[in-house]
Protein backbone atom coordinates (compact mmCIF):
# COMPACT_ATOMS: atom_id res chain seq x y z
CA UNK A 1 0.00 0.00 0.00
CA UNK A 2 1.85 3.16 -0.90
CA UNK A 3 2.21 5.78 2.42
CA UNK A 4 0.08 8.49 2.84
CA UNK A 5 2.49 11.63 2.64
CA UNK A 6 3.38 13.46 5.73
CA UNK A 7 4.68 17.08 6.70
CA UNK A 8 8.53 16.77 7.04
CA UNK A 9 8.03 19.48 10.02
CA UNK A 10 5.43 18.37 11.85
CA UNK A 11 4.94 14.99 10.73
CA UNK A 12 1.35 15.17 10.26
CA UNK A 13 -0.62 13.43 7.91
CA UNK A 14 -1.71 14.65 4.74
CA UNK A 15 -5.61 13.43 6.53
CA UNK A 16 -4.56 15.76 9.67
CA UNK A 17 -2.69 18.69 7.61
CA UNK A 18 -4.80 19.24 4.66
CA UNK A 19 -2.82 21.15 2.40
CA UNK A 20 0.85 19.71 1.51
CA UNK A 21 3.06 21.67 -0.46
CA UNK A 22 5.59 19.17 -1.90
CA UNK A 23 8.84 19.91 -2.85
CA UNK A 24 11.73 17.85 -4.33
CA UNK A 25 13.12 16.44 -0.78
CA UNK A 26 9.52 16.07 0.78
CA UNK A 27 6.09 17.76 2.05
CA UNK A 28 5.55 20.67 4.09
CA UNK A 29 2.00 21.61 5.44
CA UNK A 30 0.45 25.33 5.05
CA UNK A 31 0.49 25.48 8.91
CA UNK A 32 4.65 24.99 9.27
CA UNK A 33 4.78 27.57 6.19
CA UNK A 34 3.06 30.02 8.13
CA UNK A 35 4.60 29.76 11.57
CA UNK A 36 7.92 29.66 9.60
CA UNK A 37 7.32 33.05 7.56
CA UNK A 38 5.60 35.00 11.05
CA UNK A 39 9.49 33.67 12.33
CA UNK A 40 10.58 35.23 9.86
CA UNK A 41 9.22 38.42 9.52
CA UNK A 42 9.22 38.71 13.51
CA UNK A 43 13.36 37.91 13.52
CA UNK A 44 13.53 40.62 10.55
CA UNK A 45 11.71 43.10 12.08
CA UNK A 46 12.86 42.59 15.49
CA UNK A 47 16.60 43.29 14.01
CA UNK A 48 15.47 46.29 11.91
CA UNK A 49 13.99 47.78 15.19
CA UNK A 50 17.56 47.30 17.16
CA UNK A 51 19.42 48.71 14.62
CA UNK A 52 17.41 51.96 13.88
CA UNK A 53 16.59 53.01 17.37
CA UNK A 54 19.44 54.47 18.08
CA UNK A 55 20.02 56.33 15.26
CA UNK A 56 16.50 58.16 13.79
CA UNK A 57 17.32 61.25 15.87
CA UNK A 58 21.39 61.02 15.10
CA UNK A 59 23.41 63.92 16.66
CA UNK A 60 25.88 66.14 14.53
CA UNK A 61 28.91 66.33 14.19
CA UNK A 62 29.52 69.07 16.02
CA UNK A 63 27.52 67.82 19.21
CA UNK A 64 29.21 64.38 19.45
CA UNK A 65 32.51 66.62 19.91
CA UNK A 66 31.02 68.85 22.01
CA UNK A 67 30.24 65.62 23.88
CA UNK A 68 33.79 64.50 23.13
CA UNK A 69 35.31 67.28 24.58
CA UNK A 70 34.06 66.70 27.81
CA UNK A 71 35.91 63.82 28.04
CA UNK A 72 39.08 64.34 26.11
CA UNK A 73 41.86 67.25 26.33
CA UNK A 74 43.05 68.38 23.47
CA UNK A 75 43.20 66.71 20.10
CA UNK A 76 40.63 69.02 18.53
CA UNK A 77 42.36 67.63 15.39
CA UNK A 78 41.23 64.02 15.49
CA UNK A 79 38.11 64.91 17.16
CA UNK A 80 36.51 66.71 14.45
CA UNK A 81 37.79 63.43 12.06
CA UNK A 82 36.36 61.41 14.33
CA UNK A 83 33.42 62.92 14.76
CA UNK A 84 32.41 63.09 10.99
CA UNK A 85 33.51 59.79 10.08
CA UNK A 86 31.22 58.15 12.88
CA UNK A 87 28.53 60.89 11.92
CA UNK A 88 28.61 59.63 8.32
CA UNK A 89 28.88 55.80 9.19
CA UNK A 90 25.70 55.74 10.85
CA UNK A 91 24.04 58.06 8.34
CA UNK A 92 24.94 55.51 6.05
CA UNK A 93 23.45 52.82 8.34
CA UNK A 94 20.24 54.66 8.41
CA UNK A 95 20.32 54.83 4.71
CA UNK A 96 20.74 51.45 4.36
CA UNK A 97 18.02 50.37 6.59
CA UNK A 98 15.83 52.67 4.90
CA UNK A 99 14.49 50.19 1.92
CA UNK A 100 14.87 52.73 -1.00
CA UNK A 101 17.15 52.17 -3.66
CA UNK A 102 20.05 53.67 -3.65
CA UNK A 103 21.30 55.03 -6.53
CA UNK A 104 24.85 56.00 -4.52
CA UNK A 105 26.65 53.21 -2.35
CA UNK A 106 27.98 54.82 0.61
CA UNK A 107 30.86 52.95 1.64
CA UNK A 108 32.46 52.36 5.33
CA UNK A 109 34.73 54.44 6.97
CA UNK A 110 36.79 53.05 9.13
CA UNK A 111 39.68 54.72 10.92
CA UNK A 112 43.09 54.82 11.56
CA UNK A 113 44.56 56.82 14.70
CA UNK A 114 48.38 57.80 14.90
CA UNK A 115 49.74 58.27 17.51
CA UNK A 116 51.64 57.99 20.74
CA UNK A 117 51.08 56.20 23.44
CA UNK A 118 48.74 57.44 26.32
CA UNK A 119 47.23 60.45 24.44
CA UNK A 120 43.61 59.24 24.44
CA UNK A 121 43.14 56.61 21.12
CA UNK A 122 41.46 54.18 23.29
CA UNK A 123 40.07 56.92 25.35
CA UNK A 124 38.39 58.67 22.19
CA UNK A 125 37.00 55.32 20.67
CA UNK A 126 35.51 54.70 23.76
CA UNK A 127 33.83 57.57 24.58
CA UNK A 128 32.23 57.36 20.91
CA UNK A 129 30.64 54.20 21.99
CA UNK A 130 29.11 55.56 24.94
CA UNK A 131 28.00 58.68 23.75
CA UNK A 132 26.48 56.25 20.59
CA UNK A 133 25.16 53.84 23.33
CA UNK A 134 26.25 50.77 20.98
CA UNK A 135 28.87 47.68 21.98
CA UNK A 136 31.95 48.09 22.16
CA UNK A 137 35.12 45.93 22.44
CA UNK A 138 39.25 46.83 22.23
CA UNK A 139 41.70 43.95 21.05
CA UNK A 140 44.95 43.95 20.58
CA UNK A 141 46.07 43.25 17.30
CA UNK A 142 49.32 41.78 18.89
CA UNK A 143 47.68 38.88 20.22
CA UNK A 144 46.18 37.55 17.35
CA UNK A 145 47.89 35.14 14.50
CA UNK A 146 46.64 33.52 11.30
CA UNK A 147 44.61 30.45 11.61
CA UNK A 148 46.49 27.44 12.41
CA UNK A 149 48.86 29.43 14.80
CA UNK A 150 49.24 29.48 18.32
CA UNK A 151 47.29 32.71 19.42
CA UNK A 152 44.12 34.30 18.88
CA UNK A 153 42.03 33.98 15.19
CA UNK A 154 40.79 37.00 14.30
CA UNK A 155 37.41 36.28 14.36
CA UNK A 156 37.80 36.51 18.00
CA UNK A 157 37.52 39.83 17.61
CA UNK A 158 33.86 39.47 16.76
CA UNK A 159 33.59 36.62 19.61
CA UNK A 160 34.18 40.18 22.11
CA UNK A 161 31.82 42.02 20.11
CA UNK A 162 29.32 39.75 20.89
CA UNK A 163 29.88 39.20 24.38
CA UNK A 164 29.45 43.25 24.49
CA UNK A 165 26.56 42.63 23.28
CA UNK A 166 25.10 40.49 25.59
CA UNK A 167 25.01 37.80 22.13
CA UNK A 168 22.27 40.23 20.45
CA UNK A 169 23.44 39.48 16.67
CA UNK A 170 21.74 42.63 15.47
CA UNK A 171 23.05 45.38 18.23
CA UNK A 172 26.64 43.80 17.53
CA UNK A 173 26.51 44.37 14.03
CA UNK A 174 26.27 47.86 14.47
CA UNK A 175 28.86 48.14 17.18
CA UNK A 176 32.62 50.03 17.25
CA UNK A 177 35.51 47.68 17.52
CA UNK A 178 39.12 49.51 18.86
CA UNK A 179 41.69 47.07 17.35
CA UNK A 180 44.65 48.77 19.48
CA UNK A 181 48.47 48.09 18.46
CA UNK A 182 47.72 47.72 14.65
CA UNK A 183 51.32 48.74 14.18
CA UNK A 184 52.20 45.76 15.52
CA UNK A 185 51.17 43.45 12.93
CA UNK A 186 53.09 45.19 10.19
CA UNK A 187 55.06 43.59 7.83
CA UNK A 188 58.77 43.06 8.83
CA UNK A 189 60.54 42.80 5.94
CA UNK A 190 59.95 45.02 2.48
CA UNK A 191 59.81 41.11 0.45
CA UNK A 192 57.05 39.90 1.18
CA UNK A 193 57.18 36.33 -0.53
CA UNK A 194 60.29 35.05 1.02
CA UNK A 195 59.92 34.41 5.00
CA UNK A 196 56.63 33.76 6.27
CA UNK A 197 54.78 36.36 8.70
CA UNK A 198 52.81 34.79 11.32
CA UNK A 199 52.35 37.55 12.73
CA UNK A 200 52.05 40.62 10.19
CA UNK A 201 51.17 40.24 7.25
CA UNK A 202 49.02 37.28 7.54
CA UNK A 203 47.23 38.83 9.94
CA UNK A 204 46.66 41.82 8.06
CA UNK A 205 45.50 39.58 5.22
CA UNK A 206 42.34 38.02 7.65
CA UNK A 207 41.60 41.42 9.20
CA UNK A 208 41.05 42.40 5.52
CA UNK A 209 37.73 40.26 5.11
CA UNK A 210 36.26 41.83 8.48
CA UNK A 211 37.32 45.12 7.75
CA UNK A 212 35.59 45.37 4.38
CA UNK A 213 32.53 43.87 5.29
CA UNK A 214 31.43 40.25 4.71
CA UNK A 215 29.47 38.01 7.18
CA UNK A 216 32.02 36.08 9.23
CA UNK A 217 31.34 32.58 11.13
CA UNK A 218 31.91 33.35 14.64
CA UNK A 219 32.50 30.77 17.73
CA UNK A 220 29.90 32.18 20.28
CA UNK A 221 32.76 30.90 23.26
CA UNK A 222 35.76 32.11 21.39
CA UNK A 223 38.90 29.83 21.13
CA UNK A 224 39.40 28.21 17.90
CA UNK A 225 37.05 26.75 15.09
CA UNK A 226 36.49 23.34 15.37
CA UNK A 227 33.61 21.63 13.23
CA UNK A 228 31.31 20.49 16.37
CA UNK A 229 31.35 23.62 17.16
CA UNK A 230 27.78 25.97 16.41
CA UNK A 231 28.58 29.20 14.38
CA UNK A 232 27.21 32.41 14.65
CA UNK A 233 27.08 34.99 11.23
CA UNK A 234 27.63 38.22 11.86
CA UNK A 235 27.57 40.51 8.76
CA UNK A 236 30.73 43.17 9.56
CA UNK A 237 28.69 45.97 7.21
CA UNK A 238 27.96 48.64 9.66
CA UNK A 239 30.51 47.49 12.21
CA UNK A 240 32.60 50.91 12.81
CA UNK A 241 36.59 49.77 12.99
CA UNK A 242 39.04 51.91 14.97
CA UNK A 243 42.67 51.13 14.65
CA UNK A 244 45.14 52.87 16.94
CA UNK A 245 49.13 52.51 16.86
CA UNK A 246 51.77 54.66 17.79
CA UNK A 247 53.48 53.52 14.34
CA UNK A 248 57.19 54.27 16.01
CA UNK A 249 59.74 55.69 13.29
CA UNK A 250 56.88 56.83 10.97
CA UNK A 251 58.14 60.36 11.39
CA UNK A 252 60.92 59.18 9.85
CA UNK A 253 59.34 57.97 6.79
CA UNK A 254 57.53 61.58 6.07
CA UNK A 255 60.22 63.25 6.82
CA UNK A 256 62.03 61.35 4.13
CA UNK A 257 59.21 61.86 1.58
CA UNK A 258 58.48 65.45 2.27
CA UNK A 259 61.77 66.15 1.94
CA UNK A 260 62.31 64.35 -1.06
CA UNK A 261 59.19 65.70 -2.85
CA UNK A 262 59.98 69.03 -2.14
CA UNK A 263 63.66 69.81 -4.33
CA UNK A 264 63.90 73.55 -4.23
CA UNK A 265 61.56 73.94 -1.77
CA UNK A 266 63.46 72.02 0.93
CA UNK A 267 64.49 75.15 3.56
CA UNK A 268 60.98 76.55 3.48
CA UNK A 269 59.21 73.33 3.67
CA UNK A 270 61.83 71.92 6.25
CA UNK A 271 61.13 74.70 8.41
CA UNK A 272 57.44 74.61 8.52
CA UNK A 273 57.81 71.11 9.40
CA UNK A 274 59.97 71.70 12.35
CA UNK A 275 57.86 74.26 14.00
CA UNK A 276 55.36 71.83 13.73
CA UNK A 277 54.65 68.23 14.40
CA UNK A 278 55.51 65.93 11.52
CA UNK A 279 52.74 63.71 12.12
CA UNK A 280 50.40 65.21 10.42
CA UNK A 281 51.48 64.99 7.02
CA UNK A 282 51.08 61.54 7.23
CA UNK A 283 50.22 59.68 4.10
CA UNK A 284 48.46 56.08 3.16
CA UNK A 285 52.32 55.60 1.07
CA UNK A 286 54.08 56.55 4.52
CA UNK A 287 52.08 53.42 6.30
CA UNK A 288 52.72 51.39 3.48
CA UNK A 289 56.56 52.41 3.72
CA UNK A 290 56.13 51.10 7.37
CA UNK A 291 54.46 47.99 6.72
CA UNK A 292 50.73 47.72 6.65
CA UNK A 293 49.25 46.19 3.21
CA UNK A 294 47.65 48.23 0.67
CA UNK A 295 44.46 46.30 1.40
CA UNK A 296 44.35 46.77 4.58
CA UNK A 297 45.17 50.72 4.37
CA UNK A 298 42.33 51.10 1.57
CA UNK A 299 39.70 49.86 4.55
CA UNK A 300 40.82 52.47 6.77
CA UNK A 301 39.93 55.35 4.85
CA UNK A 302 40.10 58.04 7.67
CA UNK A 303 43.25 58.61 8.80
CA UNK A 304 43.68 60.88 12.13
CA UNK A 305 46.92 61.64 14.50
CA UNK A 306 47.30 62.79 18.15
CA UNK A 307 49.27 64.68 19.32
CA UNK A 308 52.19 64.37 22.27
CA UNK A 309 50.62 66.21 25.58
CA UNK A 310 52.19 68.91 26.65
CA UNK A 311 52.94 69.81 30.49
CA UNK A 312 49.55 72.15 30.16
CA UNK A 313 47.41 69.33 28.16
CA UNK A 314 48.66 66.67 31.39
CA UNK A 315 47.49 69.71 33.76
CA UNK A 316 44.38 69.70 32.38
CA UNK A 317 43.58 65.94 32.26
CA UNK A 318 44.39 66.01 36.07
CA UNK A 319 41.64 68.34 36.09
CA UNK A 320 38.87 69.08 33.72
CA UNK A 321 37.38 66.02 32.54
CA UNK A 322 34.48 64.79 33.52
CA UNK A 323 35.59 62.18 35.20
CA UNK A 324 39.28 63.57 35.92
CA UNK A 325 41.66 61.92 38.00
CA UNK A 326 41.60 64.47 41.10
CA UNK A 327 37.65 64.19 40.90
CA UNK A 328 38.19 60.71 41.06
CA UNK A 329 39.93 60.95 44.65
CA UNK A 330 37.96 63.84 45.61
CA UNK A 331 34.83 61.35 45.60
CA UNK A 332 36.90 58.70 46.92
CA UNK A 333 37.74 60.86 50.11
CA UNK A 334 34.37 61.93 50.56
CA UNK A 335 32.63 59.05 50.99
CA UNK A 336 34.83 58.95 54.09
CA UNK A 337 33.72 62.53 55.00
CA UNK A 338 37.21 63.50 54.16
CA UNK A 339 37.59 67.04 51.61
CA UNK A 340 40.76 66.74 49.54
CA UNK A 341 42.18 69.52 48.26
CA UNK A 342 45.03 69.41 45.85
CA UNK A 343 47.18 72.34 44.91
CA UNK A 344 48.15 73.24 41.32
CA UNK A 345 51.23 73.10 42.08
CA UNK A 346 51.34 69.70 43.52
CA UNK A 347 49.25 68.45 39.81
CA UNK A 348 52.62 70.39 38.37
CA UNK A 349 54.49 67.85 40.39
CA UNK A 350 53.07 64.55 39.10
CA UNK A 351 52.65 66.22 35.61
CA UNK A 352 56.44 66.47 35.17
CA UNK A 353 57.09 63.16 36.88
CA UNK A 354 54.66 61.91 34.09
CA UNK A 355 56.69 63.56 31.32
CA UNK A 356 59.59 61.57 32.65
CA UNK A 357 58.18 58.32 32.81
CA UNK A 358 57.07 59.30 28.77
CA UNK A 359 54.01 57.61 28.85
CA UNK A 360 51.79 60.08 28.21
CA UNK A 361 48.39 60.80 30.63
CA UNK A 362 48.72 56.76 31.03
CA UNK A 363 51.28 57.54 33.72
CA UNK A 364 49.24 59.96 35.19
CA UNK A 365 47.17 57.34 37.46
CA UNK A 366 50.32 55.13 39.22
CA UNK A 367 51.34 58.29 40.30
CA UNK A 368 48.66 59.18 41.79
CA UNK A 369 48.35 55.90 43.37
CA UNK A 370 51.47 56.27 44.77
CA UNK A 371 50.60 59.58 46.40
CA UNK A 372 47.29 58.82 47.73
CA UNK A 373 48.26 54.95 48.72
CA UNK A 374 49.12 55.57 51.97
CA UNK A 375 46.46 58.21 52.95
CA UNK A 376 43.85 56.13 52.04
CA UNK A 377 45.51 52.96 54.12
CA UNK A 378 45.54 55.24 57.37
CA UNK A 379 42.30 56.42 56.33
CA UNK A 380 40.79 56.58 60.11
CA UNK A 381 43.43 58.95 61.16
CA UNK A 382 43.07 61.42 58.57
CA UNK A 383 40.90 64.56 59.46
CA UNK A 384 38.91 66.29 57.72
CA UNK A 385 40.50 67.87 55.29
CA UNK A 386 43.34 66.75 53.55
CA UNK A 387 45.59 69.28 51.93
CA UNK A 388 48.04 67.49 49.49
CA UNK A 389 51.01 70.38 48.47
CA UNK A 390 54.08 69.96 46.30
CA UNK A 391 55.96 69.28 49.12
CA UNK A 392 53.95 66.15 50.03
CA UNK A 393 53.91 64.77 46.52
CA UNK A 394 57.98 64.84 46.28
CA UNK A 395 57.88 63.36 49.75
CA UNK A 396 55.43 60.41 48.93
CA UNK A 397 57.20 59.62 45.59
CA UNK A 398 61.04 59.58 46.88
CA UNK A 399 59.65 57.48 49.83
CA UNK A 400 57.75 55.02 47.36
CA UNK A 401 61.21 55.13 44.98
CA UNK A 402 63.00 54.22 47.90
CA UNK A 403 60.89 51.58 48.89
CA UNK A 404 60.51 49.96 45.26
CA UNK A 405 64.42 50.41 45.24
CA UNK A 406 63.89 52.23 41.76
CA UNK A 407 66.55 54.96 41.25
CA UNK A 408 65.19 58.59 42.11
CA UNK A 409 64.12 59.81 38.47
CA UNK A 410 65.96 63.33 37.66
P1 LIG B 1 46.23 55.38 24.02
O1 LIG B 1 45.12 54.51 23.55
O2 LIG B 1 46.48 56.54 23.12
O3 LIG B 1 47.49 54.65 24.34
P2 LIG B 1 44.47 55.83 26.24
O4 LIG B 1 43.29 56.41 25.55
O5 LIG B 1 44.38 54.41 26.66
O6 LIG B 1 45.77 56.05 25.39
O7 LIG B 1 44.82 56.74 27.50
C1 LIG B 1 45.11 56.21 28.78
C2 LIG B 1 44.44 57.06 29.84
O8 LIG B 1 45.03 58.37 29.86
C3 LIG B 1 42.96 57.30 29.57
O9 LIG B 1 42.16 56.34 30.21
C4 LIG B 1 42.72 58.66 30.13
O10 LIG B 1 42.46 58.61 31.50
C5 LIG B 1 44.02 59.38 29.95
N1 LIG B 1 44.10 60.22 28.74
C6 LIG B 1 44.90 60.03 27.67
N2 LIG B 1 44.76 61.01 26.78
C7 LIG B 1 43.83 61.84 27.25
C8 LIG B 1 43.23 63.05 26.76
N3 LIG B 1 43.60 63.59 25.60
N4 LIG B 1 42.29 63.63 27.53
C9 LIG B 1 41.92 63.09 28.72
N5 LIG B 1 42.45 61.98 29.24
C10 LIG B 1 43.40 61.35 28.53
Amino acid sequence: MKKEAKCIFCARLKSEAGLLLTGLEGHICAQCVEQAHQMIHEEFHQKKEVLSQDFSGLKSPRELKDFLDQYIIAQDEAKKILSVAVYNHYKRLSHYLSDKEEEVELEKSNVLIIGPTGTGKTLLARSISRFLQVPFTIVDATILTEAGYVGEDVESILTRLLQAADYNVAAAERGIVFIDEIDKIARKSDNPSITRDVSGEGVQQALLKILEGSIVSVPPQGGRKHPDQKMISIDTRNILFIAGGAFDGLERIINNRLNLSAIGYQNTLRSVVEQEEILQYVSPTDIRAFGLIPELIGRLPVISHMHSLDEKALHRIMTEPKNALIKQYKRLFEMDNISLEVTDKAIDKIVKKALIIGLGARGLRGICEKIFSDFMFNIQKTQNLLKIDEIIVEDQLNRKEKSTGYKKAS
